[in-house]
């Protein structure tokens, strides 16, 4: 914020912190398609994460005759918070629902998590489909409550949400107290929920469809950031985007830039916030020394106050969260876009979480290898914003996943594919209707983020 209150835009830091994901760079990491840019193109994606690279995937799948795409990334591809990320598909079946359905009505909240829990199965055929080498691994993740009153509480919505026969939850099944620790495997449980999630190599995963689309046609230039692009288009309908390289014509243009987004779009200024989160890897130096975990966890303490778990087959653990540590202090996290630097008061918070927190790990040795932070795109209304941008002809947003695009973005990016390739309209194309952008989202008020999103968080 500036002395007058007044946002600054925030734009991708060129030094980021080194996330385990990508201590192996694929050999498209710095790719550029041409030496210089194309001067103009049918398609325009700005931003080479998950919702880029997803857009590319659809606008390109079973398509005789493409048009013309080229992805601007503003540092390496897959570098923002995809590659930064959990790794951890896990659809909203029940925890957040009680409050959608309260503001938006049961239809609407349904189709939210009909959307998320469709993802599993959309992201396991695209896996096999294109025969995709990113660990995918399909599971059963556990909500585990530290706190009794909290457990209570929830498992009163819960029970609410089966009343009124939220079909998303029939997946989803209850452990009381009693045998919680036992069937969790975490100390003191107080109660847990299960369901089916997966996870997944999320680098690997997005570096591969950019391969596939390269192969289609893509012109990818990485290290080229955006820094404008006109509101109104020109004679020819075209958007001009510019660029430190060059200025490239586009009818289409997709912003697919996160937490970034409102550098570019000055109305979503306060209305997709970034926001920075923490992540890391455990490892111990002999696996054989702790139970093997075979499901994934959130961590429950209080609401707002969660971690997250993605145990891996060789043993390591990514974990991420550590609200507790952050809570004291919103500037640490909110409207903060620095992924250069660790979160300060939360970046020794996972030593000894395995020992603290599971059964049988007391004696593993398990420690932190490595911790790095990411930028999540919080929008003040806790939905997305996908679709044409209000009074921006030929210009649509795909961004503001709630540092939880997982199970969000690749069928959303087939929604605005198909508004590109067939002229759909957002309606036609089945997508959860609040995740449409639209001028009274822009202009609400209303901000969510450090009170409801916290707690609705995962
Ligand atoms: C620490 C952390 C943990 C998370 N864990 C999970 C999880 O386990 N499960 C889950 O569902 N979600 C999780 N999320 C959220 C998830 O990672 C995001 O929702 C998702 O990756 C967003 O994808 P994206 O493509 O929109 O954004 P990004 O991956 O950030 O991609 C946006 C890209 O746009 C580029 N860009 C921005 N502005 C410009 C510009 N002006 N010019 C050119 N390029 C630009 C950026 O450099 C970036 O590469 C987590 C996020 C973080 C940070």
């Amino acid at each position: 914020m500036d002395p007058n209150n007044q946002p600054q835009p925030h734009y991708p830091n060129p030094n980021s912190t080194l996330p385990f994901w990508r201590t192996q760079p694929h050999e498209l990491d710095n790719y550029r398609s041409s030496e210089n840019l194309p001067t103009d193109c049918h398609v325009l994606i700005i931003g080479a994460g998950y919702a880029g690279a997803a857009a590319a995937y659809h606008l390109y799948d079973d398509n005789p005759s493409p048009p013309s795409i080229v992805l601007l990334e503003a540092r390496q591809a897959c570098s923002g918070a995809t590659a930064r990320n959990g790794g951890h598909l896990r659809p909203e079946v029940y925890f957040a629902m009680s409050d959608y359905i309260e503001k938006h009505g049961i239809e609407a909240a349904a189709e939210t998590s009909n959307h998320e829990v469709a993802h599993i199965q959309a992201i396991k055929q695209l896996v096999e489909k294109e025969q995709i080498d990113c660990d995918f691994t399909l599971t059963r993740t556990f909500d585990v409550f530290l706190d009794e009153a909290f457990a209570n509480k929830s498992k009163d919505a819960y029970d609410g949400l089966v009343k009124r026969g939220l079909t998303s939850i029939q997946d989803a099944h209850f452990t009381p107290a009693k045998y919680a620790e036992r069937v969790s495997g975490v100390k003191a449980a107080k109660g847990c929920f299960s369901f089916t999630a997966a996870h997944l190599w999320p680098y690997k995963l997005i570096m591969h469809l950019l391969g596939l689309a390269i192969t289609k046609g893509l012109n990818l230039q990485t290290h080229t950031p955006v820094t404008h692009v006109s509101s109104t288009a020109d004679a020819n309908g075209r958007s001009t985007v510019t660029t430190p390289r060059g200025i490239i014509k586009a009818k289409k243009v997709v912003f697919a830039s996160n937490g970034f987004t409102a550098g570019l779009l000055p109305e979503y200024s306060r209305k997709i916030v970034p926001c920075r989160g923490l992540c890391c890897r455990v490892v111990t130096p002999d696996p054989t020394k702790a139970p093997y975990l075979n499901n994934t966890y959130t961590l429950r303490a209080g609401p707002g106050l969660y971690d997250y778990l993605i145990p891996h087959v060789d043993g390591s653990i990514i974990v991420g969260g550590a609200k507790s540590a952050m809570a004291k202090d919103n500037s640490v996290w909110y409207d903060n876009s620095d992924d250069s630097a660790l979160i300060e008061p939360a970046k020794e918070y996972f030593d000894e979480y395995m020992q603290r927190r599971f059964v049988g790990w007391e004696d593993s040795g398990a420690y932190v290898d490595q911790v790095w932070t990411g930028i999540m795109g919080y929008t003040t209304d806790l939905q997305p914003h996908v679709g044409p941008i209000p009074n921006r002809p030929n210009q649509y947003v795909l961004a503001g996943f709630n540092g939880h695009g997982m199970p969000v973005i690749f069928l959303a990016a087939k929604g605005v594919a198909e508004m590109i390739r067939h002229g759909k309209t957002f309606e036609q194309t089945g997508l959860p209707r609040v995740y449409r952008t639209t001028e009274e989202r822009l202009l609400s008020p209303e901000n969510l983020i450090s009170g409801k999103a916290q707690q609705n968080a995962r």
